[in-house]
This record gives C-alpha cells, structure tokens and sequence, in this order.
C-alpha cells in the first residue's frame, strides 16, 4: 500500500509535464481492449521460464535496429550458430561477425558495435557477460547500458523490460505512431520523448502487456499501421475485416496537437532521427543512414 502510495506520487520529469494523457484509466482501457483481440501477453508467459541472457537480449535488440522481426531473428540465430561463445565474437575478425549477421543489413557497422561492448565487457569485467545488471538499480543499468556505442533509450527500455523484467514501457516506432493517434503524446514528439513521456505515465503494472499488445496490434491492425495513410486509418474495415478496437478512443486528427517547447533535445546513442519541429527538419539535409532503433 505505501509502495503503491509512493509510485503514484513519483514526480513527473518527462518532456510534456502539462499534457495530461494518458491517464491511468485511459492506459487501462486500451489494455484490455487490445487484449480482447490480442490475449492478454503477461498469460502466455510460462511461469517457469528462465529470464533471458542480458548480453543476449541487448546483442538481439541491437541486430533489430532498421530491419523486421524476421531477418534480425535470423542474424542473431546465425551468429549464435557460427560463434557459440561471446567471447568468440570478440576475438573473431569483423569481417567474420559481420558475414554472420549480413541478413539484417548494415552489417559492419552492427558488428563493430557489438565487438566493441564485449571488449568493453572483457576489460571492465573480465568477462563478455552482463548478468551483474540484475538487481542493479534500474537507473543505474539505464546509465550503464546507455554508454555503449549505438545503444539509445528503445534498446535499453527493451533489455530492461524483457531481460531484466523492470517495469520499463519501451517505445517501437508502433508504440510511438498510435500514441500519437490517441492523443497521448504531441504529434511532433520524437520517440525518445514520447518514451520519457509514457514511461511516465503508464501505470507500471501495465508497462509489460501494454507494450506488448501495442506492438502486436501495429503490426496487425490497417487503421494503425505505421504506413498507412489518414484515408487508410480512417476508413472501415473491408468485409469480415476486424474492427480497431481503438477507433473510437482516437480524436479525429484535426484535434491532435503539436507541442514545441519541450524541453531539453538531447540524442543517445541510436536516435538520429531530427527533434526539431518538422518544419525545420525538412529543410536539413538528408544524413547518411545509421542504424537507430527503428523497429
Ligand atoms: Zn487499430
């Protein structure tokens, strides 16, 4: 009870402090709405499961940045295949490490990175592991995660959730598109800030599935796919089509605000993506691609 006292009252630091959504009810709702369609994620979790190796799970987020579920599953299986140890993933030429991951794509650049965390691993530690996360203070891992090179705020929030089982809401580009949709951050936030908005405010008990079932339903639903166009989402289901459940939580997009002052811009390790209103953004000039979280 005082823990749960303790939470509520936690002080609000993200970048919108006067946006007022999503509240926790609003958060509630579309949990169980999803999970109607989806299931509820937190019951198919075998109680007995080992948690997940934490070098594993941040190798394997890493190996997702700019390409599908699909392909980084199967580079992160073949370089498991090719190099049974981390250590041999160390000590093996780059070349080698970025043949076995080649699939995903951006292949050198993801190889450096990941030979340079366990050589990083190897000096600090004198060993390529990352098991002395658990039961580290959550911000302390954030930091310590967050000092690797190409690790930014969506692969962190994703070791923590699902290797580390922190009440930790992870923004993919489907959490970030629908809560823009719903209203629940500015239609300008970039990913970071509307992860350290929704961190926020998602009640923690809800982080796990809500994340989960937001992921499973961009993916799935045509009114809330990331490529779909305002006419797409708008438009009914086609016949024996599932309708979203979400329909009607969304104000229609005319109402959807943009926010320009929030707060300090900052850029960790992946994000490349501008932060700047998209008006000055367009007038940058176009970057060389660089693997960020995407996905
Ligand atoms: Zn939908």
């Amino acid at each position: 009870m005082l823990r749960s006292i303790a939470a509520s009252v936690r002080a609000y630091t993200g970048p919108y402090p006067s946006w007022g959504a999503p509240t926790p009810e609003a958060c509630r709702l579309v949990t169980e709405r999803l999970a109607e369609q989806h299931g509820l994620p937190s019951t198919r979790r075998r109680p007995d499961a080992q948690p997940a190796c934490v070098l594993d799970s941040l190798v394997r987020t890493l190996l997702s940045q700019n390409t599908t579920d699909t392909t980084s599953a199967r580079a992160f299986d073949t370089l498991k295949l090719r190099f049974p140890s981390w250590d041999m993933v160390r000590t093996a030429p780059l070349q080698d490490v970025a043949d076995a991951i080649r699939v995903g794509g951006l292949a050198e650049i993801k190889a450096g990175r990941v030979q340079a965390i366990l050589s990083t691993l190897q000096e600090e530690r004198g060993a390529c592991s990352l098991e002395h996360l658990r039961g580290m203070h959550p911000a302390e891992a954030k930091a310590l995660l967050l000092g690797f090179k190409g690790v930014g705020k969506k692969t962190v929030a994703c070791v923590l959730l699902f290797a580390l089982e922190l009440p930790e809401f992870a923004v993919d580009t489907h959490v970030w598109e629908i809560s823009k949709a719903l209203g629940w951050v500015p239609t300008n936030a970039s990913r970071d800030q509307a992860y350290d908005h929704l961190n926020e405010l998602v009640p923690d008990e809800l982080k796990y599935d809500l994340h989960v079932l937001l992921v499973s339903h961009g993916k799935q639903c045509p009114a809330c796919a990331k490529a779909g166009s305002p006419k797409q989402r708008a438009a009914k289901p086609a016949d024996g089509g599932v309708a979203c459940p979400l329909a009607d939580l969304k104000p229609p997009p005319s109402q959807l605000k943009t926010a320009y002052r929030a707060g300090p811009k900052h850029r960790t390790g992946d994000d490349m993506r501008p932060q700047s209103p998209p008006e000055v953004a367009k007038k940058r000039r176009k970057r060389k691609v660089q693997p960020k979280d995407s996905t």
